[in-house]
């Protein structure tokens, strides 16, 4: 590589610009640590700028009748940051106070994650600025129609597949999978992931981030040399990722001492009936009012003396006010962005082992990529065919992350992110430049 950078301020990334209100902001934590990263790996300045800007952004205006007669003009987007490792990938939120900004970071997340789990996917974020909880179901179908079609010629199964993100769920994306498919004249499933099962999602997509965290943690303790009967856990969230995190590590024979949701947490020594809490949750919305153990704060929780804490709620969880405080041997980030880049140092400092979100989160991606595969094969995989690929990809994953941070001698986080830009950046260079 020519023109080699060596000034550490030239690797300063510029865009996505911020995206979140309030300090920290878990963007700029990541380009920080892609900087970091582009700095160890001396990327040649050609290359670092051709990845920092997306490859395309689209701004759509959505024009739609309301249920009261009345015509109104919404406003949408879809960034696709790169196409390097193959078509992009990524959801679609629905949000009233979402910005292009946003959407070219959380474009831009996707394409390392999508490198980390080897999915030959490049990364993309699509958005309507739009508030869901005030539109009815007709209007909330209208938009998403409106939409689909104004982002006919960039959404496709070999350009661009979206999938579900916040505001927006299997309906969503059916509407999506049926309104590009009356355009093109032909069924297109695997248009868009996160489909319901019966219109060719995929059986495995639902537990498919909890089950990544689950692998990943295991291979950590392998690591660590701690066996999974002789660790306790803590999970932060009861959600998605939490609940199902949480009981499959039970199933595994840890011991879940603590969990919480944004209600609070309780603390028990001596395990947690973890199918109870879910079934509590099924039936009351959140853990309030349970009888899972002494009550605790989420402050507090975090903070609990464990083998393992698994933050599974937001993003902004471990901060440098409570890092010093966390006595956890290893962190596995559910969430996106729980931890701040600030928080990084003194958690390795203290030699605590961080799975980093765009690691531990990779199987809900890597579902995903099983739904188009199997979309394009017309051909149904069993569960167990859906878990034993997804546990291996998940693995390899875990390897490939935990080498590359022992070749550099850095942390899990900035392996990963060395990793992944080295492959996307050789891969663009083998492809070369067009022009
Ligand atoms: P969810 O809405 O199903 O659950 C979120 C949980 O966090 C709820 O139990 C909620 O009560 C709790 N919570 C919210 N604020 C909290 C707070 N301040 N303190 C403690 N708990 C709080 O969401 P999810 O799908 O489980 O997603 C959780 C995180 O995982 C998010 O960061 C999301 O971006 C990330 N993630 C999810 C997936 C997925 O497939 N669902 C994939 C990758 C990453």
């Amino acid at each position: 590589m020519t023109d080699k950078i060596s000034n550490e301020q030239k690797y300063k990334y510029q865009e996505p610009a911020p995206v979140h209100k309030g300090e920290p902001n878990p963007f700029e934590s990541m380009m920080a640590r892609f900087d970091k990263a582009a700095e160890i790996l001396n990327l040649e300045q050609g290359v670092y700028e051709y990845l920092q800007k997306p490859v395309k952004q689209v701004i759509v205006s959505i024009p739609i009748q309301m249920d009261n007669g009345e015509i109104k003009v919404f406003e949408g987007y879809r960034v696709i940051h790169d196409n390097i490792l193959g078509p992009s990938k990524g959801g679609i939120r629905y949000s009233p106070d979402v910005t292009l900004d946003e959407v070219k970071a959380l474009a831009s997340w996707m394409t390392w994650k999508c490198a980390i789990a080897n999915i030959p996917f490049g990364g993309a974020k699509g958005a309507v600025k739009c508030d869901p909880s005030k539109l009815s179901k007709v209007e909330l179908e209208k938009i998403t129609r409106r939409y689909t079609a104004n982002l006919f010629s960039v959404f496709g199964p070999d350009t661009d597949i979206p999938a579900p993100d916040m505001n927006t769920n299997e309906q969503t994306m059916a509407w999506i999978m049926d309104t590009y498919s009356m355009h093109a004249q032909r069924t297109e499933t695997a248009v868009v992931t996160g489909k319901p099962l019966i219109i060719g999602g995929s059986l495995g997509r639902v537990e498919a981030t909890g089950r990544g965290v689950m692998i990943t943690t295991l291979e950590a303790l392998k690591k660590l040399g701690l066996s999974p009967e002789d660790v306790t856990v803590v999970v932060q969230g009861f959600g998605n990722v939490g609940s199902i995190s949480a009981k499959l590590l039970k199933e595994q024979g840890c011991k879940i001492i603590g969990i919480s949701d944004i209600s609070g947490g309780y603390c028990n020594s001596n395990g947690i009936d973890i199918d109870s809490a879910i079934e509590y949750v099924k039936n009351n919305k959140t853990l309030e009012g349970g009888n899972f153990g002494e009550p605790v704060t989420n402050e507090e929780l975090l903070e609990l003396e464990c083998d393992v804490l698994a933050p599974c709620a937001k993003e902004d969880q471990i901060l440098e006010d409570n890092a010093r405080n966390i006595k956890a041997k290893l962190i596995v980030e559910g969430a996106n962005g729980p931890t701040s880049a600030d928080a990084d140092d003194i958690l390795r400092d203290k030699g605590i082992m961080v799975i980093p979100d765009i690691l531990a989160n990779a199987g809900g991606v890597t579902v995903s990529y099983f739904e188009w595969v199997q979309n394009r094969l017309g051909y149904y995989w069993d569960i167990d065919d859906v878990n034993r690929r997804h546990d291996r990809m998940m693995r390899e994953a875990f390897d490939n992350v935990y080498d590359t941070a022992s070749r550099y001698k850095t942390t899990m986080r900035l392996g990963a992110y060395i990793y992944a830009i080295d492959k996307v950046s050789r891969t663009l260079l083998l492809r070369g430049i067009y022009g």
